[in-house]
This record gives structure tokens, sequence and C-alpha cells, in this order.
């Protein structure tokens, strides 16, 4: 069962900010209330820049909407800081 619609693959998917072709870090996940069932969700994918605007377009029409990282499973692992070294 896909509650994304599909097509949603993590890597090279792009803003859904019109113009904008940098690599998404970030899913804004919302509904519309009048239309979509309580469990329906609709993601747009947002680069750092443009998250909080698409966040703030769908929050000033009522929308339920939140930000989550993208991909959601792939957290940016920090190359550790210490080096184990051998004997
Ligand atoms: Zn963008």
């Amino acid at each position: 069962m896909s509650m994304l619609g599909g097509g949603l693959e993590p890597g090279s998917d792009p803003c859904s900010r019109a113009g904008c072709r940098t690599e998404a870090s970030w899913q804004v996940i919302w509904r519309n209330p009048r239309i979509h069932a309580p469990d329906r969700r609709k993601i747009w994918l947002a680069c750092d820049e443009h998250a909080e605007y698409l966040r703030d377009y769908l929050a000033a029409r009522d929308f339920p909407v939140e930000l989550s990282p993208f991909p959601a499973d792939a957290e940016h692992a920090p190359s550790s800081p210490v080096s184990i070294e051998g004997p």
C-alpha cells in the first residue's frame, strides 16, 4: 500500500517550488480538509530555501501542514570526527 502516490524516490527529487531545481531536503506534508479524507496526505518536496515558503503557503490557507526531513530514513550521517585507529 502506497500512501505517497508513487514516484517518490529519495536522492534526486527537485524542490516543488516552480522554477527551483534544487534537490529537495524536506517533505511538505499537507492536506486540504475540504477535499481530502482525514488520512489523506499530499507531499511536496522542498529545498532548504523553500520549505518554509511552501509551508507558509499552505498554512495561510488553513491547511494542516508539517515539514519532515527528506529522505525520511536517511539521516545525514556526519563523518565521524573521531577516527578509530588500529593499535
Ligand atoms: Zn527550492
